[in-house]
């Protein structure tokens, strides 16, 4: 097969052209499995996703020893086949709701080695996730901790927790994710002082194991100063802590968050080496400050699956507005993919067919009755794109199944998985019957 020559479209390794300027995906024509499965379509290419868990287990064991661990966050994308691969690569997860842990034990993922977030905990879930015996609880604030050691009594265990701290770090980040500043809806404030308290309150509760802490400052980030920046306020915490109350932390967790690359310009992140830097640094801060360095983990999600995915869309309507703009509409929008309309993502659409014509820019805007239902502006297609031909939008892996909506009654597109043996439906597509199921 004759590849034409990578075009800066092809922002992942495992995108090509083929003849004809087909788009191969894993090797896999698009198109072929546009047919097969139907439109609009998630396809993920599974060893991509092992590939990068790996790249995290590999980098933070040789960074910080065996003790380690890498927990996916969930949130990401969650489904049944997904858990299983993280349970087959040895990660961890997080999980934030009673959804995610029931797909988790679907999976037979073992619990243990799950982190409970959320700034809500209801007392149902806090039950669920003590019943289904998952390992730790990240706990948000002091209510909380009441709450957990109340409940958790009852059942005659402790529960082993993290403490969520906000490091007062602005990461310049979208204003929507960035959750490390003092004014947020996550954590205690290690400025108000509220950190410092919650700590001795945990270790004051009999049914509370305290065994460490947790921040997460803010996603799609692609400066290791800011990984830098957090770790060394979170040892120094640590260092104050231990002078304070003399309590020796056992783990810290440094979220996630690392940043992927959605259009040519982002980088594509070096995992292993980002890690590492933050490894030496927070060993020589750790030593600088006399303490041990904790046992660390990482909490990648959007880095483990958005480059691992595109989405396979048909197109419909092409509108041109004579003095304004052109349209292409797909069978597909914000209820698959609500991203640019929340906070103005940016993507990377391209045809699945690129016989090098012309271009021209198009507003790419979905089905939905609602004129934000836009995917993507200025997006260069051919001349004569039309109804019946297919495009992608690449990098779809993360937060769109998880984010995906019925709004219209739409149906959620299926998930397809590919891998070097075979393709195959790991979430089937949504039928119409689906969205009466709970309609009584
Ligand atoms: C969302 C989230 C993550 C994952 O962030 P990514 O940007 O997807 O890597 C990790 N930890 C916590 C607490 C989160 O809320």
């Amino acid at each position: 097969m004759v590849l034409t020559k990578v075009k800066n479209e092809m922002i992942c390794k495992n995108l090509e052209r083929g003849d004809g300027g087909e788009l191969l995906f894993a090797g896999r024509s698009v198109i072929q499995l546009a047919k097969k499965y139907g439109t609009p379509l998630y396809v993920y290419d599974e060893e991509r996703i092992r590939e990068k868990c790996r790249a995290y287990l590999q980098a933070v064991k040789e960074g910080f020893g065996d003790s380690s661990e890498v927990m996916y966050a969930s949130k990401a994308a969650s489904f049944k086949r997904l858990y299983e691969i993280m349970r087959e690569e040895g990660m961890g997860i997080d999980v934030v709701s009673r959804g995610e842990i029931y797909a988790a034990s679907m999976a037979d993922f073992p619990l243990e080695r799950a982190y409970f977030h959320s700034n809500n905990k209801t007392d149902e879930d806090i039950r669920y996730a003590i019943e289904r015996g998952v390992g730790h609880f990240v706990v948000d604030n002091a209510e909380e901790l009441h709450a957990i050691d109340a409940i958790v009594s009852e059942y005659g265990k402790k529960q082993k927790v993290l403490l969520r701290i906000t490091p007062g770090i602005d990461p310049h980040t979208y204003a929507a994710v960035a959750t490390g500043k003092v004014d947020s809806k996550f954590g205690s404030a290690i400025e108000t002082g509220q950190a410092m308290e919650i700590t001795s309150l945990a270790l004051s509760l009999d049914n509370i194991e305290l065994e460490g802490f947790h921040c997460h400052v803010g996603s799609q980030l692609f400066d290791e100063d800011v990984y830098l920046m957090t770790s060394s306020v979170m040892l120094e915490f640590i260092a104050d802590v231990k002078d304070t109350i003399g309590y020796m932390t056992k783990a810290l967790d440094i979220g996630g968050g690392f940043g992927v690359r959605y259009i040519a310009s982002q980088p594509e992140l070096d995992i292993r080496k980002t890690v590492l830097a933050i490894a030496d640094f927070m060993k020589r801060k750790a030593s600088e400050l006399g303490i041990g360095l904790p046992k660390i983990s990482f909490e990648p999600g959007r880095s483990i699956v958005a480059d691992a995915a595109l989405t396979a869309y048909t197109v419909g309507t092409v509108k041109r507005i004579p003095g304004y703009k052109s349209y292409v509409s797909v069978d597909g929008g914000m209820t698959d993919n609500p991203r640019y309309a929340l906070y103005g993502a940016p993507y990377t659409i391209i045809p699945c067919i690129d016989k090098g014509e012309d271009t021209e820019a198009y507003s790419v805007v979905g089905r939905c009755c609602e004129s934000g239902d836009i995917l993507q502006e200025n997006v260069p297609l051919p001349k004569s794109i039309g109804r019946g031909d297919i495009i992608a939008c690449l990098t779809s892996g993360a937060y769109h199944y998880s984010m995906a909506s019925n709004y219209n009654k739409i149906p959620r597109p299926p998930i397809v998985m590919i891998n070097e043996k075979e393709d195959y439906v790991a979430v089937r597509r949504e039928t119409v019957e689906d969205l009466l199921a709970l309609d009584v």
